[in-house]
């Protein structure tokens, strides 16, 4: 399905994605969690009942990306992501996604951990 193939990495990866517009609340969002280091909301196309976005808010634009600098923050997030499936009841089991570069399906250049939960999951993924 094209439609959920990711878009080419950008070529000067900056901060403006919808996410960072999201973090500086510039457009809405449904946010179920935030602190100092992390927030995360509904994601506004769900493929399962929950379905949740988990972003840091130091920019990085993709996993690939990432430096020894943001080990910490990205621990944080796995430790977000176990507080929000609690939260939503997800005592059965989830699943996190982490999709980078194009052949990963990554839409969004700001890096993200989507939580699946609330249906029986398939695997594997496509
Ligand atoms: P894909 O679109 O292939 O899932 P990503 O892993 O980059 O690629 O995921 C981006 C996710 O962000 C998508 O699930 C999409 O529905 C979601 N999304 C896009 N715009 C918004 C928005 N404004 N608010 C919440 N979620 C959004």
């Amino acid at each position: 399905n094209m439609t959920e193939e990711g878009k080419p990495a950008p070529t000067n990866p900056n901060e403006d994605t919808i996410f960072g517009k999201i973090l500086r609340k510039e457009i809405p969002a449904t946010v179920v969690y935030e602190d100092e280091d992390a927030l995360a909301f509904r994601d506004v196309s769900p493929q399962a009942p929950t379905h949740v976005i988990i972003i840091p808010k130091v920019f990085i634009s993709q996993l690939s990306k990432a430096k020894p600098e943001h080990e910490r923050v990205l621990g944080h997030l796995l430790l977000v992501a176990q507080k929000v499936a609690y939260n939503e009841g997800l005592d059965d089991g989830f699943r996190i996604v982490i999709n980078d570069g194009p052949k990963g399906c990554q839409s969004v250049y700001h890096l993200h951990v989507h939580l699946i939960g609330g249906r029986q999951l398939k695997w594997p993924p496509g």
